[in-house]
């Protein structure tokens, strides 16, 4: 779910404008179930922008690693951070990387075992991060207060911000989102003709995100935000 749709757009990087589809690459042309594909720029956005996590597939030494990390986006560019010590921030400012995202919004129940399906958004995002300084096309503090206002918006205002050693201590990396494809099933079985007669129960099972209720810390003697107050909205 996304706290901040505007989050994308409010740090320094000139607003993103999804304009026509992109023309996949060799590496993002969908070739299985392509009439699921989309590259269409505001399809990516929104995958991101609706996702708390993504997935790093790096390579080094000892093989390939796949790592889950929080991300958020600002305008063309996914964004990630980590300690400076961090092994795959280390790595990824080195070499290529894939990263994606997935949501899983429900079981597609068919009549017949091979024709379960799942309904979901996913996208794939190739190529290198570069790392984002402070005073640089977009600021580094920028980046990060961009990182916040997508978690809880307004609440970069409320909190101690950042001293200088924190913001030494991190390194924030953004992948260009130029070369990436969606993927994206909705709707119900599409069962063969000779299996509609099966009694078996067809459908979907949806599934979502649930928020639960805020709770606050047995310390806390602050009222409620705006964003606690409606984070189960
Ligand atoms: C929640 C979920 C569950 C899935 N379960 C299965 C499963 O059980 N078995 C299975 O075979 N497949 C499953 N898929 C689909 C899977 O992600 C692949 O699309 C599929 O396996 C084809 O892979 P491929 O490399 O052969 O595709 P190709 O069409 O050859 O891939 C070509 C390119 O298309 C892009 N691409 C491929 N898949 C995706 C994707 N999902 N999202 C965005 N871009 C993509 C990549 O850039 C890739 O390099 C699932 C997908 C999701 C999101």
């Amino acid at each position: 779910m996304n706290t901040s749709p505007s989050a994308a757009e409010s740090a320094a990087e000139p607003a993103a404008q999804p304009t026509a589809p992109s023309a996949p690459s060799a590496r993002t042309q969908v070739k299985r179930s392509a009439n699921r594909a989309s590259h269409d720029p505001a399809v990516l956005h929104a995958i991101i922008d609706a996702a708390w996590i993504c997935h790093v597939a790096f390579r080094d030494d000892h093989g390939v690693h796949c790592i889950p990390t929080a991300c958020w986006r600002i305008g063309e560019h996914l964004y990630i951070h980590g300690s400076n010590g961090s092994r795959m921030v280390k790595r990824l400012l080195d070499d290529e990387c894939c990263v994606t995202i997935t949501h899983v919004d429900g079981l597609v129940m068919a009549r017949s075992a091979f024709n379960h399906s799942m309904n979901y958004r996913s996208a794939v995002i190739y190529g290198r991060f570069e790392k984002v300084e402070e005073s640089g096309e977009v600021d580094k503090r920028d980046a990060l207060e961009a990182f916040m206002e997508h978690l809880a918006p307004g609440r970069q205002a409320e909190i101690r911000p950042g001293n200088d050693n924190e913001y030494a201590a991190t390194t924030v990396l953004r992948i260009a989102l130029a070369e990436a494809a969606c993927k994206v099933r909705s709707g119900p079985p599409e069962d063969d003709p000779e299996d509609m007669d099966v009694r078996a129960w067809a459908g979907v099972l949806p599934l979502r995100e649930v928020r639960g209720a805020p709770v606050p810390d047995a310390a806390c003697t602050i009222a409620a935000p705006y964003y606690v107050r409606h984070w189960q909205e």
